[in-house]
């Protein structure tokens, strides 16, 4: 499924459960490549488009799962966040996760999809496919965030879920704890997105949500 969200922003999920993992495209580069087992699926929703890079909100199984894939298949550059890039380049997600190892870690490798090299680190204030790259580590050290102020859009990868991926329930949420490197950091990230003023934010789980007082209101409740 593609959706029109915005002006060269268009949201793709493949389900089998709405909005259970998004990818994007913002200008000519796309966002997040889902979970390995979707890539043909991938491949078979962007032919015939122009795609000239790709970039990645974190590296986590369900956004860089068909990375390597998709970069290869279309020839594209892939880029990310310093903080994420050994991960992406070694293919060992484990080094982005929470300590103590244990299931997460067992998951997240299991599921990771194949290493490719970075060709370049994005960087605050970078501009991709219209939008500017805002650094928001917490859920991983080099997660980012990408936000275009002409229309206040926001897409702001796991910092914040509005679908919970496991039990589906449709709500805001913060990101699981097991798969989130430094929580306390991740909540620093979302108040400094929420300050700057979204009215369209776009997640790696979950519809779009256009009402920016809900989502100020929720990010004014996390725990300091
Ligand atoms: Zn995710």
């Amino acid at each position: 499924m593609i959706e029109e969200i915005a002006p060269q922003l268009q949201r793709l999920s493949f389900g089998p459960v709405a909005d259970g993992v998004n990818m994007y495209v913002i200008g000519d580069v796309l966002v997040d490549s889902g979970v390995s087992w979707s890539a043909a699926k991938l491949q078979l929703a962007l032919a015939g488009r122009s795609v000239t890079g790709h970039a990645i909100t974190h590296a986590h199984f369900d956004h860089q799962g068909a990375s390597h894939f998709i970069a290869e298949a279309l020839g594209i550059p892939v880029w990310c966040g310093e903080g994420d890039r050994a991960a992406l380049e070694s293919g060992d997600p484990t080094t982005v996760l929470p300590k103590p190892r244990g299931a997460a870690h067992r998951l997240a490798r299991l599921l990771a999809g194949p290493a490719h090299p970075v060709s370049r680190a994005l960087r605050e204030g970078d501009e991709v496919g219209g939008f500017t790259v805002i650094e928001s580590p917490g859920h991983t050290p080099g997660h980012i965030a990408f936000w275009r102020a002409d229309d206040r859009a926001l897409v702001l990868g796991d910092v914040l879920f509005n679908r919970n991926p496991v039990t589906l329930r449709r709500r805001l949420a913060e990101p699981f704890a097991t798969f989130t490197w430094n929580p306390a950091v991740n909540r620093a990230s979302a108040r400094a997105l929420a300050a700057l003023g979204p009215e369209l934010i776009c997640f790696g789980h979950g519809a779009p949500l256009r009402d920016p007082d809900a989502f100020q209101r929720f990010v004014t409740g996390l725990p300091k």
